[in-house]
Parts: C-alpha cells; structure tokens; sequence
C-alpha cells in the first residue's frame, strides 16, 4: 500500500467552495490555486472567453479576475457574468494592481462584490474569498428556501410564476406546446372541519408526495398554488398526454386509500384536475393558460369530482 500523503495542517472546512480564477499570468493562477485549493475546488482560465465558459458550466461560488487581460478585459468579461442568467448570481472579485479611488469604483460598478490588490496577500486572499463562499453559500439558501412550499416540500407560488414564464417562453421559441394541470383536493374543508387542521395538512403533504413522485418529466414542475390546490406545468406535453398525466394523479391519489368519511365521492381523499395544453405565441400570457385549466377544473367539480376534465 502506498503511504497516503501528510495532510496539510490548515484545516480543511466542510463543504469546499467552488472558485474560478481568470488572470492572462500563469504565475498569478499558480499562485492563486496554491493558496486557494487547500480550503476549495480551483478552477482556472488564462482568458476572458475560457472563464465565461468554464463560469457557464461549473457555476463556482466566486470568481476572482484579473482587470489587465489581453482581448477581452476584466469589465467585459464581468459585464458579460452579469447579462447571462446562469452566472449573474456569482460574486466576483477583481484581481487588480492598480489601486486608487477611480478603479474601485469602475470595479464596483461593473458588478464586483470586492477586490483584491495585487500583489497580493495569501492569507487576507484565503480569509475573504472564504467569507464570500459562505455568504454565496448562504444567499443560494435562502433563495431556495423562498422558492419553496415549507408545508409540503414542493415548489411555491412565487417559483411557479417564474417557471410558467420560463416554461412559456421556451415552448413559444421551440414552438411546442405547454400544458398545465391545476388540481384540487375535493371536499377538504369538510376534512379540515372533521379532523383538524394538523390532519388536513398531513393530507397536503401526502397529495403533494404522489405529485412530486409522478411528475417527473424533464422541466416539468409541480407547485403548491394556495391552500388545497395544487398544479403541474408540463412544457412539451400536448392535450393528450396532459390528459394521461392528469388520470394517472387522480388514480394515484385515491389509491392512497386516506379516509375522508365527509366526501360524498367515496369516503376516501380524492382529487379533481382540469387540463390545458397549448401551443404559446411569443408575445402571448401564460394567463390564457392558467385560465384554461381553471376553467376544466371548474368543469371536473360540476360534474362530480375525482376526474380529470380537458
Ligand atoms: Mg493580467
């Protein structure tokens, strides 16, 4: 057996960060990587375009940049992280020898979070990249945790939104259709009434793990959208497999057998879901939609619930 290397005597943090340096100097990216691979993953670029790729790919928690490159400068390269959804959200710190008032501000107005003076200092280096790391870490988790339902795990009304708008806009540019499902439980507030409220909300949440589990399309998503109903966006999918989609929750759902003596369906939890699929105009609202399956919805409740209306 080969003898494992001695372990560095810095102490290794949980949870490595992911950090890419962009700098045209070999020695910098050296000298950078030595210093920050003990504590995170390193990632380097020796260009603008390299960076902006490897940014697009990886997505690192922090980006440190060199301002003084050849071609493409360090504001361009920033100017182009921040237009770009995918990187807009990661800090980045500018690497630069030229310190004074007026490139700090040009820095700062170009979108960094920070500079760092070169030459620089490895331990301040280590210390503030690893506070942007656990800040970075910290903001993703909150925008995770405002995105979804806290009651049953799956996304909330405000993800919904974003993801319909999303969902729409690519269906219209590939020109395929979007179907949504919006469902709801029948009779719930005779179940709430009949027992109680913390009853009523394991009923939500296990209504919610039969949508989650079933809804597994790619894009798809399913999201809680106020108090018993729920809906599921299904980018792709035409009127028919909505349909089958829809059929399948309905039957999944009553097979879960939860007593509901109050229903006057058949005694047990069951759902009813109105379908909507349409191909999306650029320019057009995903409201059509919305309305569209409401409108089914509406249709599956007067004609006696536990259905699916399309
Ligand atoms: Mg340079």
């Amino acid at each position: 057996m080969p003898t494992e290397p001695t372990t560095p005597a810095r102490p290794v943090l949980p949870g490595r960060g992911k950090v890419l340096v962009v700098d045209d100097s070999s020695a910098m990216r050296l000298a950078l990587e030595s210093v920050l691979a003990v504590e995170h993953q390193v990632f380097t670029a020796a260009n603008g375009p390299e960076g902006l790729a490897i940014a697009a790919s990886e997505r690192p928690d922090v980006i440190l940049l060199d301002v003084v490159m050849a071609g493409m400068d360090g504001y361009a390269v920033c100017a182009h992280l921040k237009s770009d959804p995918r990187t807009e959200d990661i800090p980045v710190l500018f690497l630069t020898s030229l310190a004074g008032e007026a490139e700090e501000t040009l820095a700062l107005e170009a979108g960094a979070i920070d500079f760092l003076v070169k030459p620089f200092r490895p331990r301040v280096v280590a210390a503030r990249v690893r506070n942007h790391v656990e800040l970075k870490r910290l903001r993703d988790r909150i925008r995770q945790q405002s995105l979804v339902d806290g009651l049953t795990g799956v996304a909330n009304r405000r993800r919904f939104d974003e993801e319909l708008l999303e969902a729409w806009s690519a269906c219209a540019l590939n020109q395929k259709p979007l179907a949504l499902i919006m469902l709801d439980v029948d009779y719930f507030k005779r179940y709430n009434d009949q027992f109680g409220h913390p009853e009523g909300d394991a009923c939500l949440q296990a209504v919610a793990a039969v949508l989650a589990r079933s809804v597994t399309s790619p894009g798809s998503l399913v999201a809680r959208y106020g108090g018993e109903e729920f809906t599921c966006v299904l980018p792709e999918a035409d009127a028919l497999r909505a349909m089958d989609v829809a059929e399948h929750l309905c039957t999944e759902v009553r097979a879960l057998g939860l007593p509901h003596p109050a229903s006057d369906i058949e005694n047990i939890v069951t759902i009813s879901l109105g379908v909507a699929s349409l191909r999306p105009a650029a320019g057009g609202e995903p409201q059509d939609l919305l309305l569209r399956a409401d409108q089914q919805l509406y249709r599956a409740k007067s004609e006696g619930r536990n259905r699916a209306c399309g």
